[in-house]
């Protein structure tokens, strides 16, 4: 079953957008990757200097990974923390950066709206329910981080049971923290609209061209070559599979369901009328959105990494996690059981060893890099493409300066360790969660394995 937004695209966003590579080529400027991050450089840098050669090489389809398959939060979240940020630069740094992640949300509306792209934008922000009483006091604490960093009333803030319920109706609701910088798309429109965009402004896009080696001044496919000064690594979650990056950064499986279009009768009872994201404040992530088409998508993580790194078609889909977030959608809305998932998919997302999502360019081998967003990564890859096509074009901007630019994290451990060291992260997590829902009590490991595993 493919995903509810490759299903729901338009036909003429479904049209292949450039013939596989066959032979020798170059360019100024080579790209491995056609999700959001080698699309908004390849963007940005025939905005900034048009005539400027580009080529995207992409293994399957532009939009095939995460970029065309997730949650469609827009949001300003960064996947290391301002704290985490803050150790590794400083205090004034860390908050450039975010404040940057929280223009980034408006910059892609903006482009989406000159462009003339319909990506089902509604910047209704993002709710976190806190649904125990534990969960409540996560959601004070982490506010009181926000304002020791400076962020006031304007970005994130407290709400009370009945605030929250005017938002999203979800049961046993205490309250929620509520961030204005979240907007929710059609995250597959924009792919596709954004590498439309790459070809008309004339960047070449190869589909179906996998990247066997990635060296300084060039790539190689099974059928070709492209040569070029810069070569972008904009690969993500698939990282891995490229020879020499085995431990650059791990993939673990997100997966979602989406339910039918619901009726005024269950929106009634929902809510979610200005389309905010939400989510609860439990230790293993889900977040959901209502569609533009009055669905609800919702996903989470769970699904197991597997060894060495595999990515396969049918990890894409684990009957158990799917029942498992159809449960946790019925029991935050008891309005929608009786309806019918109509889709379920998932994919590969990308983890540094670190958490910390960078972006750079070596300036002696011209190769550059941009990912390991952890699963945030629609506000991010835009923010690290338009950083990616400043340092290709030596420009040197707000942006260059931010301190995850550069920034290299470190390799993962070899196996069997790191698929023992992900594994029981992820089920401590998930174990934590109930041991908290039947007890009432912190249950203080996840929040260490939070910190490795997100
Ligand atoms: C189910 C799911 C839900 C998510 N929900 C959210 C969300 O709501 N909000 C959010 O901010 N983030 C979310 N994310 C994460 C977000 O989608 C990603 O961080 C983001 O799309 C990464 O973009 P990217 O371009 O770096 O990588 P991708 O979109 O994964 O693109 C990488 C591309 O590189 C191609 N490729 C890989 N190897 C090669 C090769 N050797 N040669 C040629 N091409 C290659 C792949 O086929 C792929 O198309 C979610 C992810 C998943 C999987």
């Amino acid at each position: 079953m493919t995903s509810l937004w490759w299903d729901t695209l338009p036909e003429h966003l479904t049209a292949p957008l450039g013939e596989p590579l066959d032979g020798d080529a170059s360019a100024d400027v080579v790209i491995v990757g056609a999700g959001y991050t080698g699309l908004w450089t390849a963007y940005y840098l025939l905005v900034t200097q048009p005539g400027i050669r580009v080529t995207v090489l992409e293994a399957e389809h532009a939009g095939y990974g995460a970029s065309g398959r997730n949650g469609g939060w827009c949001s300003a979240l960064f996947p290391a923390s301002v704290a985490k940020v803050a150790g590794m630069s400083d205090r004034e740094s860390a908050i450039r950066l975010q404040r940057a992640m929280h223009d980034t949300v408006d910059d892609i509306g903006a482009v989406a709206q000159a462009e003339g792209w319909d990506i089902h934008w509604a910047k209704g922000g993002t709710v976190v329910a806190a649904r125990t009483p534990l969960q409540w006091q996560r959601a004070q604490e982490e506010i009181a981080e926000w304002r020791h960093w400076g962020f006031g009333e304007e970005d994130y803030r407290l709400l009370g049971a009945d605030e929250t319920r005017q938002l999203v109706d979800a049961t046993d609701v205490i309250g929620a923290t509520y961030t204005p910088h979240c907007a929710t798309i059609h995250p597959a429109r924009l792919v596709r609209h954004l590498a439309r965009a790459v070809v008309d402004r004339g960047g070449v896009i190869h589909e179906h061209s996998p990247v066997t080696e990635l060296r300084p001044g060039f790539v190689r496919t099974p059928r070709g070559r492209v040569r070029g000064r810069y070569v972008v690594r904009a690969t993500e979650g698939y990282t891995a599979k490229l020879p020499g990056y085995e431990r650059a950064m791990v993939p673990v499986y997100s997966l979602m369901i989406a339910t039918e279009p619901l009726g005024p009768e269950v929106w009634e009872r929902i809510g979610l009328r200005s389309r905010a994201t939400f989510s609860d404040g439990r230790h293993l992530i889900i977040y959901g959105q209502r569609t533009a088409d009055d669905r609800l998508a919702f996903g989470g993580r769970g699904a197991p990494y597997h060894f060495r790194s595999g990515i396969r078609k049918e990890f894409d889909r684990d009957p158990a996690v799917f029942a498992d977030l159809w449960r946790n959608l019925v029991d935050m809305f008891p309005a929608i059981s009786g309806h019918v998932v109509t889709h379920s998919w998932g994919g590969a997302l990308g983890i540094p060893r670190d958490w910390c999502a960078s972006v750079g360019l070596d300036p002696v081998t011209g190769i550059a890099w941009g990912g390991g967003y952890v699963g945030d990564g629609v506000g991010t890859s835009h923010l690290a493409g338009r950083t990616l096509a400043d340092l290709i074009t030596g420009r040197d901007t707000e942006r260059t300066t931010l301190p995850w630019v550069g920034h290299r994290s470190p390799d993962w451990e070899p196996e069997p360790l790191r698929w023992l060291g992900v594994n029981v992260g992820l089920r401590v997590m998930g174990s934590a969660d109930d041991v908290e829902a039947r007890t009432g009590r912190s249950a203080l490991r996840a929040r260490v394995f939070s910190r490795f595993l997100g």
